[in-house]
């Protein structure tokens, strides 16, 4: 490593990630090349981001390597990280290639935050705005700008210059408390989901969401459906925060039994659509976690009272206790991640 290239060294800043600093660093010594910047270092932003080389960035900016890897994901298995002590999905949690900020926040510190790359989050709850992710001039914002501000494309554009939306209440609240789970803001506590590690919690969000704006259909992934998914997470949260899951179910059911066309047998899958199946293969897998009981006992009560008994649902009751919590969150098992909880 060359250290004496680098006779301007950068702190990081509160929740800067390392790969962000890195390339600070890296503007800041005038360096605009990364293949420049990977000979120099043997670092490379693409791995920092997996946590592959923070040690060797804390060593050569002379800082405590706790507090990078407080901001930055640790690769844990194949496509899960962790963040903050939460276990994320690489692919569906994090944003690789768009760049977001919240135009507030850089005004007060110039540089990149860890949570403007999850992709829950839309909003700064601090500041109540929306993260932009492009330039004054219209340009998406991109990993290549040079300046925090603004993109590469323009001589003067600048996101300061943008008016920043107002987002909606529900999906400042569903930020915050996500934000909260991660140590950003304050913590909002929703007893339902705070059991539940993150991942989990965020796709049960989801689902849930899907369920209160589209009713019974079909599950095309939190982004497949013509409501933006943060709006759908927010109807979700807003559900399960004002404990109207219950209600909800109630009102799905009463759509399936205005729609069949005839008499089914009455499953999990028939009475609730795409819900009701995710929640028997969840429930069934190695992905449950007793944190999430509050929930999945809300769901097996209202199949119930609808005279719908699973009996593979009763064999999973003795699964699930024997499934310790730390099953869930590391996410190994021999159901594919993305087949049950974790895919969104
Ligand atoms: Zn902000
Ligand atoms: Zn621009």
């Amino acid at each position: 490593m060359r250290v004496d290239y680098f006779p301007l060294l950068v702190s990081p800043g509160e929740d800067e990630p390392a790969h962000a600093l890195l390339r600070r660093l890296a503007r800041r010594n005038g360096i605009d090349n990364r293949g420049v910047m990977t000979e120099l270092t043997g670092l490379s932003a693409s791995r920092l981001r997996r946590g592959d080389g923070v040690e060797k960035l804390a060593h050569l900016l002379n800082c405590n390597p706790d507090v990078l890897s407080h901001s930055t994901a640790q690769s844990i298995v194949k496509g899960i990280v962790s963040l903050r002590g939460e276990p994320l999905r690489l692919a569906d949690d994090l944003l690789q290639k768009e760049r977001r900020v919240c135009p507030v926040c850089i005004s007060e510190g110039a540089y990149q935050r860890f949570w403007f790359e999850l992709s829950f989050v839309s909003t700064c709850p601090k500041h109540r705005v929306a993260l932009v992710d492009a330039c004054s001039c219209g340009k998406p914002l991109s990993w290549d700008d040079v300046n925090i501000e603004k993109c590469s494309h323009c001589e003067d554009g600048s996101v300061y210059r943008l008016t920043p939306l107002t987002p909606h209440e529900d999906v400042l609240m569903m930020n915050r408390w996500a934000l909260g789970r991660l140590g950003v803001g304050r913590t909002v506590s929703i007893p339902i989901l705070d059991s539940m590690p993150l991942w989990i919690a965020l796709n049960v969000v989801s689902r849930v969401g899907v369920v209160a704006i589209k009713g019974y259909t079909f599950w095309r992934g939190v982004d497949g459906y013509d409501t933006p998914a943060h709006e759908i997470r927010a109807a979700g949260f807003r559900i399960l925060q004002s404990g109207r899951l219950d209600q909800l179910l109630d009102e799905v059911y009463g759509q399936y039994l205005a729609e069949k066309t005839k008499n089914y047998a009455e499953t999990y899958r028939t009475i609730y659509g795409f819900f009701g199946e995710w929640f028997k293969v969840w429930y069934n897998s190695k992905y449950f976690v007793e944190g999430a009981r509050p929930f999945a006992d809300i769901v097996i009560a209202n199949a119930a009272r609808k005279k719908v008994v699973d009996l593979e649902m009763k064999k999973t009751t003795r699964h699930a206790k024997r499934t310790s919590s730390a099953v869930g969150r590391s996410g190994r098992g021999r159901a594919s991640a993305r087949d049950v909880a974790p895919a969104c």
